[in-house]
């Protein structure tokens, strides 16, 4: 089916501005609203994910809304884990460290 009607509003709403698929509640948003997170490698060779804080930009990202409530859906769907499609790790408490950092959305604690 072709489906080229609806990709080109969409488009022309989003301007060009890229957008990116949240890891958690797979919503797609323009990539200045999302929280990119990107890996590095660990002592041991594994694979982290870590917050890109610097806007580094290296390597493959993955972008989160900045809501606690999609860090859990990311977690508990293994979203990192497919959006770097390796068996990364994680440390909770630092991704919601990062989450915290951004405010503007952390106080609605919105939950869709
Ligand atoms: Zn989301």
């Amino acid at each position: 089916m072709p489906s080229r009607t609806r990709e080109r509003s969409t488009a022309a709403r989003s301007g060009h501005q890229p957008e990116r698929r949240c890891v958690g509640c797979g919503t797609r948003r323009p990539q200045a609203e999302l929280i990119r997170f990107h890996t590095r490698k660990t002592e041991g060779e594994a694979l982290r994910v870590v917050p890109d804080a610097s806007g580094e930009r290296l390597g493959r990202g993955a972008y989160l809304c900045p809501r606690l409530a999609c860090l859990e859906l990311a977690l508990r769907r293994r979203g990192f884990q497919r959006a770097f499609r390796a068996a990364v790790e994680l440390d909770e408490n630092e991704l919601r460290d990062a989450l915290k950092n951004r405010p503007e959305d952390n106080e609605q604690r919105q939950v869709d």
